[in-house]
């Protein structure tokens, strides 16, 4: 519920945007559905889904999920229970924000620039870390189910986030929100407004060279970054990651230079990182 909300934070579609969304929609299976004109897609396949509904392919190659999300939202729940070749052929798309697909006699590159939301239990049961203690995994099939995704593809997901078990009474009592969808979808159209007029792209999607030029840090972040560099064992994809987030951290906060404390934050989301050491 809280992934196909995601949509609504996000500023619409450009023309430009649109018309791409509308273009890979045109050339697939389903063909183009002018009722979803301008909106930003959101695709979220089954766990069985095969690499080609996923990735793309087929004869002639058509779009797959991937695409189809393009300039949108890609949820995959249940993320370890996926084919984990259909997850590792995710990487490139995820760094990338385009997919090559090669058949015998065909060749076909389709955009797949997408927000990446996924969803996985802590162990086969569910049950892991809750208080009420019914969890009766075993640490080794805890452990082999996490390890179904592979570092490469973790190292591409910026942001990790436990969310710990609602007991009933929070889901009955009926809070007042404390910012509305439209205040946030405000914050997140000024914060990309912002990086647009600095870098002419998302921090996002931002190269190594771009990532040195804009992503400065104060001394004593950087210090707090190689100390977690070091005891994270992180790559130097998540290193890059980590800045580009803590980035955009700093600039929701109106801030020029990245301090320590926006550092601090984009690393307390690497939770899984710290799970594998
Ligand atoms: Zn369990």
């Amino acid at each position: 519920m809280l992934a196909s909300r995601m949509i609504g934070l996000l500023p619409p579609l450009t023309d430009h945007e649109a018309l791409e969304t509308a273009v890979v929609q045109s050339v697939s299976h389903a063909g183009m559905n002018p009722e979803t004109w301008s909106q930003r897609p959101f695709h979220a396949p089954h766990h069985t889904a095969s690499a080609v509904a996923l990735v793309g392919g087929g004869q002639p190659p058509g779009p797959g999920e991937i695409s189809l999300a393009h300039n949108g939202v890609l949820f995959l729940d249940e993320l370890p229970e996926f084919n984990r070749a259909v997850l590792e052929s995710l990487r490139e798309p995820l760094e990338s924000g385009t997919i090559r697909i090669s058949r015998a006699g065909h060749q076909a590159e389709f955009p797949a620039r997408f927000q990446l939301i996924a969803a996985m239990n802590p162990c086969p049961c569910g049950h892991a870390g809750n208080p009420s203690g019914n969890c009766r995994c075993t640490p080794d099939q805890i452990h082999r189910y996490r390890n179904r995704l592979s570092g490469p593809l973790l190292d591409r997901i910026d942001m990790h986030v436990e969310l710990p078990p609602i007991s009933y009474d929070e889901l009955a009592i009926d809070q007042p929100p404390t910012e509305t969808s439209q205040q946030v979808a405000i914050r997140v159209a000024t914060t990309q407004q912002r990086q647009i007029a600095r870098g002419n792209k998302l921090n996002a999607h931002l190269g190594t060279r771009e990532i040195e030029l804009h992503c400065q840090t104060e001394t004593a972040g950087q210090q707090l970054l190689a100390t977690a560099v070091d005891k994270l064992g992180l790559s130097a994809r998540a290193y890059h990651r980590i800045l580009k987030l803590a980035r955009t951290i700093a600039d929701l906060d109106n801030q020029s230079t990245i301090a320590e404390r926006h550092l601090a934050e984009a690393i307390g989301f690497r939770v899984l990182d710290r799970h594998r050491h």
